[in-house]
């Protein structure tokens, strides 16, 4: 069959995928699932260089490099590589140019026919742009989308569009750009409500921040200002990257760059840590603005958050915990993890691709945690007037796509601190009592000040099993012990926990009909919904079919009530 691929062609990274086996896939390129969206000339060979070793060039050879040649997209403009002058569609075939070939390869077969990707704001000379950037690299564009469009057939393929209308948000923060846009789904139709942003706030941002604030450390603690040192600002800036995104999954971030300069002939060297609560403190004036303008967009979009059926998260920067966190404060919803946000909106290209082709699109099944995961801490005002803390502090929140290890940071109490109880639930209350104990165990701390800290890991993986890791910070102390999360033989795994339309239509109903307890619509309601919930989990096809109908009717008798 002749494949019709997805490209979103973004402006700091781009990706490729394609629908098969009915799931969308990501291709990747030179064993990357994302190709840096930059351009080079190499002037000794004349060759453009594009992708991962372009991005090394940007800062060593601005001159020679394109960087967000998005942004001009559509614009009457010429942009200057070395010696060579360019329209922004000719840099950007470069990219899709990179991307065809190396794909090409990496499948070993022919790629022509393609959908790309806009953001929803781009008007039809920066669509056209993008369709003649597609031909010039040899590309048939069958079909330019909308990002938020495309994301949100990931989470929404056709056979849950056409159950009825619904409301979704799409948070997307990227490298250099924020938008938000509110999408009505109904049947067909996937139309913008709104659409709002920022074309000059992302990851980028981020990391200048925590640059200004290593390059302040060291003239602070070595009395050196390496601030127009371009050799140590280049790999200054690859490592506090990776210290942004080291930062996402874990408490703290060491930079270590041994030898980053010279001064007076001697080396300079950086060994730094940084902890999440700086860098969250750097950051928050810029994630607190994203917040502002997604209740905008609802605003807009005549929607209250309430009405959303989902939030979808896209572009890389959202996989920062403190975005999650507070866009679920701002809206008070929680978003949809299942999905890496940085690959969502090519994997909706490819599904775009696939239905254009003909395909049939499965929903997409992914493993997740069913419940979150988390230890008994203070935290709580009346922790502290009792004398055992009942506050579960999640460290792996639900819904979480599994393998997965992630770490918070603890302290202790009192100085010389003896040990620590390490006390595991699972559940989604805020309270301890309320959730399910797993298992505890303690550790026996080294002589330390109060307010120590105590690092705990959580990996995680598909047999049910966590693996904890409690480490006394700068001591040497280490715990590790491995617990079974299952009970009883159930599954605490769901094969899948993407609920379908009926599921949360169903959990939607429950919630906001304020009925008594035993009212028999509502009890109807429960037993159907657990029933179907249980035969989607152990996939039973046959059975499905019934509860289905019997979900679905419970669904209709309770919304005539
Ligand atoms: P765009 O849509 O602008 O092309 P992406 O969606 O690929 O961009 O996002 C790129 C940005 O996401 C970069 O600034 C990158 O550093 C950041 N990023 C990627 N992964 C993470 C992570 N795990 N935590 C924080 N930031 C991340
Ligand atoms: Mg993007």
């Amino acid at each position: 069959m002749h494949k019709i691929f997805g490209i979103d062609l973004g402006t700091t990274n781009s990706s490729l995928a394609v629908l098969s086996e009915g799931k969308p896939r990501v291709i990747p390129i030179e064993d990357s699932n994302l190709v840096p969206s930059v351009v080079s000339l190499d002037p000794n060979t004349g060759e453009f260089i594009v992708g991962q070793r372009a991005k090394r060039r940007s800062i060593l050879f601005p001159d020679y490099t394109v960087k967000s040649i998005k942004r001009l997209m559509g614009k009457d403009v010429r942009v200057h590589i070395g010696d060579q002058e360019m329209s922004p569609e000719e840099v950007s075939s470069k990219i899709l140019y990179y991307i065809k070939t190396q794909g090409e390869k990496a499948i070993n077969g022919p790629i022509d026919r393609v959908v790309i990707t806009v953001p929803a704001y781009f008007n039809d000379a920066q669509r056209r742009a993008t369709i003649r950037a597609g031909e010039m690299a040899g590309l048939d564009v069958v079909r330019i989308i909308n990002e938020p469009t495309a994301a949100s057939l990931v989470y929404e393929g056709p056979a849950e569009a056409a159950s009825g209308r619904h409301h979704v948000l799409i948070y997307d923060l990227g490298g250099g750009t924020f938008d938000v846009s509110v999408l009505r789904i109904q049947g067909e139709l996937r139309e913008v409500l709104s659409s709002r942003g920022n074309t000059q706030l992302g990851g980028d941002d981020f990391d200048r921040k925590l640059l200004d604030y290593v390059l302040d450390q060291v003239k602070i603690k070595q009395g050196v200002d390496l601030s127009d040192d371009k050799r140590a600002i280049a790999r200054l800036s690859e490592a506090v990257e990776q210290a942004k995104i080291a930062l996402s999954t874990r408490p703290f971030a060491r930079i270590l760059e041994p030898g980053l300069a010279e001064r007076e002939g001697r080396p300079v060297n950086l060994d730094m840590e940084i902890s999440r609560p700086t860098f969250e403190s750097l950051i928050e004036e810029f994630i607190d603005t994203t917040f502002y303008e997604v209740k905008h967009a609802l605003e807009e979009a005549s929607i209250e958050p309430e009405d959303l059926d989902r939030v979808i998260l896209v572009g890389g920067s959202s996989h920062i915990p403190a975005v999650i966190e507070g866009l679920k404060m701002s809206i008070n919803f929680s978003p949809e993890l299942a999905v890496d946000p940085e690959l969502c909106v090519a994997l909706g290209a490819a599904v775009q691709g696939g239905i254009m082709a003909g395909e049939i699109f499965d929903q997409i099944l992914v493993d997740v945690t069913a419940h979150s995961l988390g230890i008994r801490a203070f935290g709580k005002e009346d922790d502290y007037l009792s004398d055992r803390p009942d506050t579960f502090a999640v460290i792996i929140p639900r819904n979480t796509p599994i393998p997965v290890t992630r770490a918070d940071v603890f302290y202790t109490i009192v100085e010389n601190q003896k040990k620590v109880l390490i006390e595991v639930f699972q559940g989604e209350s805020d309270r301890c009592r309320q959730n399910r104990s797993i298992d505890s165990f303690e550790m026996s701390l080294h002589p330390s000040p109060a307010h120590s800290d105590i690092v705990v890991e959580f990996s995680y993986d598909l047999d049910g099993i966590i693996h904890v890791v409690a480490d006394q910070k700068g001591y040497n102390n280490r715990r590790e012990v491995t617990m079974s999360v299952r009970e009883r033989g159930t599954g605490d795994v769901q094969a899948s926990t993407m609920e379908d339309y009926l599921q949360r239509k169903a959990k939607k109903l429950l919630k906001g009909k304020d009925m008594p307890e035993d009212d028999p619509a509502r009890r109807h309601l429960i037993e159907a919904l657990d029933a179907y919930t249980e035969a989607k989990a152990s996939g039973s096809q046959e059975d499905l079919e019934t509860l289905e109908e019997d979900l679905l009717d419970a669904i209709e008798a309770l919304e005539e009530d």
